[in-house]
């Protein structure tokens, strides 16, 4: 089989020095790092010289087809941005709306050296599962479901049948979820048979928990129990639970996550544009909790890049901690690669070593921003310095979804053109 030589590039994976490598891909599989491979005639060799080469980066949480949103309501707070924009919005979106706004998604990870994403979506998510395996990404997908309603059979089932198509799908590219959206919008009931309907099928349960103050307060005083204790008497926090936010938990829910294994999805730019807060990352790290990095919608971030987050991320914890090593530049790094692939249940991927799975980024480092460009500093420039615009190539499974700075599985100008005109479409049917 012929394979695709990565040569002289800087490999950087969290807890190794960087290093100058080639890596060789054969297939869907990195089956050699070396510091000098020698191609055959055959493969085909892509020079990485001045360039990183890193893991593909992983989003833990999103919601692709809310992406035409991006920009709507900023500058209110969550509940009143659900109630007043987000929900009536979505309300008009028809399926094309919602496949130009996944596609434009897609897009915009890929660009940003995204390779794989969980998302959370209520419409049209039978066909995102044949759309990913046509571009190339990997994904898990979980239908949201808001049972306030009282049509719980209706949500329940449709979100089985994705479960079901997904679990027969061949392409090893995707995972199913199951995610009820949050516990102020589901009764405690429905989140019980939603943990359920994970359990027979085995599959990741993904919800919303704790992202602000006032939800967590409400649910003290409509309930007498604080959200994560909630979740876990109703059965929902295992092994294969991503909780995204958890911005608000006590000492004694962190003991739950930790006790059951459950990993949190952190979302700082989505957190601090809304005014939510900032989660305790540093504990939950201490404690061995699983944390990985999620942008949320376009519509709260604004947008789509899990190294904007991860950049976030490092800044906002060092701040708020007042201490600059509070969490380390490798445990970033983890979040945004090994530990956010493993959580959505792909543990061969997002790291760089043989046997693993060749999702695989390149970035330039020869950038003025990226100068002088050392081998030690590599880290250091990835946190707190390099642009999605640095990213030149991308590859996914093996399969190049990018390369030398142009999407080779989706027609970027098509798609960006698509999502004018959908929202187009849409704004005029609310005049
Ligand atoms: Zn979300």
């Amino acid at each position: 089989m012929n394979a695709t030589i990565i040569k002289n590039g800087v490999v950087l994976t969290p807890g190794k020095r960087a290093e100058r490598k080639d890596i060789r891909i054969t297939g869907k599989t990195i089956d050699q790092i070396a510091s000098v491979i020698q191609p055959t005639r055959e493969d085909s060799v892509v020079d990485a010289s001045g360039k990183l080469v890193t893991p593909g980066f992983v989003n833990t949480h999103t919601h692709t087809g809310s992406t035409l949103l991006r920009g709507a309501g900023g500058g209110l707070p969550l509940q009143e941005w659900l109630r007043t924009v987000m929900w009536p919005a979505e309300a008009t979106f028809t399926e094309t709306t919602v496949r130009a706004a996944s596609d434009l998604a897609m897009a915009e990870m890929i660009r940003s050296g995204t390779t794989m994403f969980m998302d959370m979506y209520h419409l049209d998510m039978l066909h995102l599962a044949e759309r990913v395996t046509e571009v190339g990404m990997k994904a898990v997908l979980g239908r949201g479901m808001i049972a306030l309603d009282g049509r719980w059979t209706e949500r329940l089932e449709a979100a089985e049948e994705l479960v079901k198509t997904i679990q027969s799908d061949k392409s090893g590219l995707l995972k199913a979820a199951v995610s009820p959206h949050a516990l102020y919008t589901c009764p405690p009931d429905f989140i019980r048979k939603a943990g359920e309907l994970a359990e027979k099928y085995d599959v990741i349960r993904h919800t919303h928990v704790s992202e602000t103050a006032q939800e967590v307060q409400h649910h003290l005083s409509s309930h007498g129990v604080s959200p994560c204790r909630h979740l876990h008497e109703l059965g929902f926090l295992t092994p294969k639970t991503v909780l995204a936010h958890a911005v608000h938990v006590t000492e004694e829910e962190l003991l739950l996550l930790k006790e059951n294994r459950s990993a949190v999805s952190h979302n700082p730019r989505s957190n601090l544009k809304l005014g939510s807060g900032v989660a305790p990352v540093r504990k939950m790290l201490k404690s061995g909790i699983p944390v990985g990095l999620g942008t949320d919608s376009a519509a709260s971030n604004n947008r789509l890049s899990v190294l904007a987050d991860m950049q976030t991320a490092a800044l906002l914890h060092a701040g708020t901690e007042e201490n600059s090593t509070a969490v380390q530049a490798e445990d970033w790094m983890s979040a945004a690669w090994n530990s956010g692939a493993s959580m959505l249940g792909f543990p061969d991927s997002g790291r760089l070593e043989e046997g693993s799975a060749a999702d695989v980024v390149l970035i330039r480092s020869d950038r003025l921003h990226m100068t002088p460009d050392i081998h030690e500093r590599a880290a250091d420039h990835l946190l707190f310095a390099a642009e999605s615009a640095d990213i030149t190539d991308v590859w996914s499974n093996g399969k190049a979804l990018m390369r030398e700075g142009s999407l080779l599985t989706l027609d970027e100008e098509k798609v960006r053109a698509e999502a004018e005109a959908e929202w187009r479409k849409i704004a005029e049917s609310n005049v």
